[in-house]
């Protein structure tokens, strides 16, 4: 199984120089190759082989106007060029429509190395030509300090490795094949209920609550919302006749906002991803949620934006993948199962229940909270439904 790891990388200044070059340059080569297939086609030619693209390369760094491309990685230049012919084969091939060119200001800055050339050890990676000289002290300039030590193992295959820039900060993604582990798995399967007070009720009585509604998030939102809103006046402050200006200060204000912006969704995506983990290092032998009917949720304007914010759809991804790859069974049940109106003493079904309701009295006496019932319903219905 690959699984794909992304960390964040800290450049130094020249290193970051060097990068936003090899972004462009990538960028650049792609357009270059994509065109050359465009001008042939419209000429009557059929495909340009990518071998041939690579040969013209050569041809091309010859010359004065393109020797620069001779201070980028060779193997970025070719993945480049090879990655505009697969776009432009596919085209050919009626599989898809005629690839975009990049742009410099729609596209973010990125560009691939091959997994030949680089290097992991915990604290760096090995970009190949950062530096072109052979000299010990410029070679230095290839090893790259990742911000997160250790997340990368050493000692497997990297395939894919990609660099992106976000607008604010570089990172490299690399694929990993991890062999199938054989988990040893518990008798116990488990119920979730994924819901927007509480993002996941689980039958064992596990409760992970909605990060959003913490104060440190509350907080934050709202200093984002202060600094959006004395921008928008600092552009209406500094607006020419009828054209917004750019200040210095509204360029230092919006990376701090962007900076902001990241801060929040990083919380909120490492929450997501560890209470996946949480849940599915419990080793149960199914988890069943219900299957998640988002597009008619969001009709429900009150509830749209806390389920945009909380990315249950994301986190049902998350927690099916992480299943599979540790071999719980992961079931969704049917659209029609009702687990939150449903008692789960005596099965008596509740049909005049409403969506603020929080405890749930049945006539057979059974008290419980809604969406702790929901979760015990949806374990029966995963020991019910289990593939043998
Ligand atoms: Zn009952």
């Amino acid at each position: 199984m690959i699984k794909s790891i992304k960390v964040m990388l800290l450049p130094n200044n020249v290193q970051k120089t060097r990068l936003f070059q090899h972004a462009g340059a990538a960028r650049f080569l792609y357009n270059w190759a994509l065109s050359r297939e465009e001008e042939n086609y419209k000429a009557g030619g059929k495909f340009i082989s990518y071998y041939e693209l690579a040969k013209e390369l050569t041809e091309l760094k010859r010359t004065d106007e393109y020797a620069w491309l001779n201070e980028i990685s060779i193997t970025t230049c070719q993945k480049a060029i090879k990655d505009a012919c697969d776009a432009y084969l596919n085209f050919f091939k009626k599989r898809a429509k005629f690839p975009k060119y990049k742009s410099k200001n729609k596209t973010k800055p990125s560009f691939f190395q091959t997994d030949q050339v680089i290097e992991f050890t915990d604290t760096h990676v090995k970009l190949s030509c950062l530096s072109l000289s052979r000299k010990a002290n410029r070679k230095q300039l290839n090893w790259v300090r990742l911000a997160e030590h250790g997340k990368i193992p050493i000692n497997v295959k990297h395939s894919n490795p990609r660099i992106t820039y976000d607008g604010l900060n570089w990172w490299i993604s690399v694929g990993i094949e991890y062999p199938d582990k054989n988990v040893n798995l518990s008798k116990e399967g488990l119920g979730v209920d994924l819901g927007v007070r509480n993002l996941a009720v689980c039958s064992d009585d596990s409760i992970y609550p909605n990060i959003n509604k913490t104060k440190a998030i509350k907080d934050l939102e709202k200093r984002k919302r202060r600094l959006q809103r004395s921008i928008s006046r600092k552009y209406e402050m500094n607006k020419e006749g009828e054209e917004f200006v750019k200040t210095k200060n509204i360029i230092k204000d919006e990376k701090k906002l962007l900076k902001m912006h990241h801060r929040l969704s990083n919380i909120r995506k490492n929450y997501l991803h560890n209470t996946s983990k949480e849940i599915v290092e419990k080793n149960p032998k199914f988890i069943c949620i219900d299957d998640l009917n988002i597009q008619s949720m969001m009709k429900n304007k009150y509830l749209a934006k806390a389920i945009q914010e909380q990315s249950l759809y994301e986190f049902s991804r998350q927690l099916e993948y992480k299943s599979n790859f540790k071999g719980i069974q992961f079931i969704r049940a049917d659209r029609k199962f009702p687990s939150s109106k449903k008692c789960s003493q005596c099965g008596r079904i509740k049909k005049d229940l409403k969506p603020y309701q929080k405890t749930y009295k049945c006539e057979c006496g059974n008290v419980i909270d809604v969406h702790k019932q929901a979760a015990l319903n949806l374990r029966t219905y995963g020991e019910e439904n289990i593939a043998k």
